[in-house]
């Protein structure tokens, strides 16, 4: 039986974070609704934080009286065990965002608290006219995510000749950092880099973060939108039907991990409810909602010996692995 925090722990994080926001904390918040791989056992305490405020809050209180914790977007990156998380998920739902054009309104600046859905913003912005963010249609992500995993795709439509970052639209951004200090800080303290940035080495929370955007040509932009959509529907099995967290494996030395699975005689396979997509081979869905993150589990391990015994080469996953299994 796992051992979850004390009941009287969670009863002081209560305290500790007010009638308000300590009223919403949930207990055995099963957590597969909040990823979209649909797979996840129970949090021991759970909360909803609606301002940048209160998720630091919720992560001071929970430094503050040594209680694990787990700051989630939409879970479109994790795979959580299926014995669930021992300590407090605080689910990021801050969603204020500002656009704030210049005089010239040639350029604006998109202001917006972390718990974003990024295709909200990317909506609303080409809507308005602003461009810098419609490449990352199609991409399930907070903004949170998105800073933290320096958000990418094979874009602008339709040459796909480089891969584009949100580094390239980032500004800056306010965090808690892991020294419970709250600061602004810009891009050379982020380091952004493939899959990586300062967020997967120190604990530090991004509570805002703003963009650069510029004037866009609106059918330039729709055109981009309509585009990439079309070409992620063509190739990647869609999320509302084939429940996924994206690419499991990292590149190796610049060779899609997809191909070395699908060399291997992978695609297609089966393992208890988890399947690798015959659409994209770096691809593991859950099928009908079936797969448990234990299937999912073997599932990697199968692959990864696959291809080390085909190709000598060891797959490593991108994706976070959450709580007990
Ligand atoms: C179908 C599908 C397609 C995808 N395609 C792409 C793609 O083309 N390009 C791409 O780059 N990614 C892609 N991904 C991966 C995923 O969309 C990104 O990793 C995304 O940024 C995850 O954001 P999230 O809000 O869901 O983060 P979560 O999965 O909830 O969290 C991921 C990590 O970020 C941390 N985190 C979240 N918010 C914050 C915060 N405010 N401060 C600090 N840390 C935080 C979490 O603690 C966790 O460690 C895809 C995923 C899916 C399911």
């Amino acid at each position: 039986m796992a051992t979850t925090v004390a009941t009287h722990t969670i009863d002081e994080l209560v305290v500790r974070l007010g009638p308000a926001l300590g009223g919403r904390i949930r207990r055995a918040e099963p957590l597969a609704q909040y990823t979209t791989f649909r797979i996840g056992g129970p949090a021991d305490a759970f909360v909803d934080v609606t301002t940048a405020d209160e998720l630091a809050d919720a992560v001071l209180a929970a430094r503050a009286l040594q209680v694990p914790y787990f700051v989630l977007g939409l879970g479109a990156n994790i795979l959580v065990g299926d014995k669930g998380y021992r300590g407090l998920v605080i689910h990021n739902v801050a969603r204020r965002h500002r656009f704030l054009p210049d005089a010239a309104k040639t350029t604006c600046e998109l202001w917006t608290e972390s718990g974003a859905v990024m295709q909200d913003l990317i909506l609303e912005a080409v809507e308005r006219g602003w461009s810098g963010l419609e490449h990352y249609i199609g991409i399930p992500s907070t903004v949170g995510g998105a800073v933290w995993q320096n958000l990418h795709f094979l874009s602008p439509a339709p040459e796909r000749e480089r891969t584009m970052f949100i580094a390239e639209v980032f500004e800056r951004c306010d965090i808690l950092s892991e020294e419970n200090e709250r600061k602004t800080v810009d891009a050379d303290y982020v380091q952004f880099g493939y899959d990586d940035t300062v967020f997967h080495h120190r604990r530090d929370i991004v509570l805002t973060a703003t963009f650069r955007l510029e004037r866009g040509d609106p059918d330039r932009m729709n055109r981009i939108l309509h585009e990439n959509l079309s070409w992620r529907g063509a190739r990647h099995p869609w999320l509302q039907v084939h429940p996924s967290a994206g690419s499991i494996f990292k590149k190796i030395e610049g060779v899609g991990a997809g191909r070395l699975i699908d060399q291997a005689g992978l695609k297609g396979f089966r393992h208890g409810g988890a399947q690798i997509s015959p659409m994209h081979a770096n691809i593991i869905v859950n099928r009908a909602g079936t797969a448990t993150a234990t299937d999912v589990r073997e599932l990697i391990a199968i692959a990864q010996r696959a291809v080390e015994e085909k190709f000598g080469q060891r797959l490593e996953t991108e994706i976070g692995m959450i709580g007990e299994f």
